[in-house]
């Protein structure tokens, strides 16, 4: 346990965004991502945050 309260999944984070073009499209707006894209998911928003998560460090799994 131990998940940063602050940042548990994406849902909760600042920098997601969504955008809708036709479908809702999540993505991570955050300056650090090493991700190309930074896609999250399509039509819900993510339940846990992937590997390439800059924020991820701050998190113990
Ligand atoms: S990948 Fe990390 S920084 Fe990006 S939205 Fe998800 S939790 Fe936030």
């Amino acid at each position: 346990m131990g998940l940063n309260d602050r940042v548990s999944h994406c849902a909760k984070c600042e920098f997601m965004k969504m955008y809708d073009y036709g479908n809702r499209i999540y993505y991570c707006d955050h300056a650090d991502r090493i991700d190309d894209m930074g896609k999250l998911g399509v039509d819900h928003p993510p339940k846990t945050i992937p590997m390439w998560c800059p924020l991820r460090e701050n998190v113990n799994e």
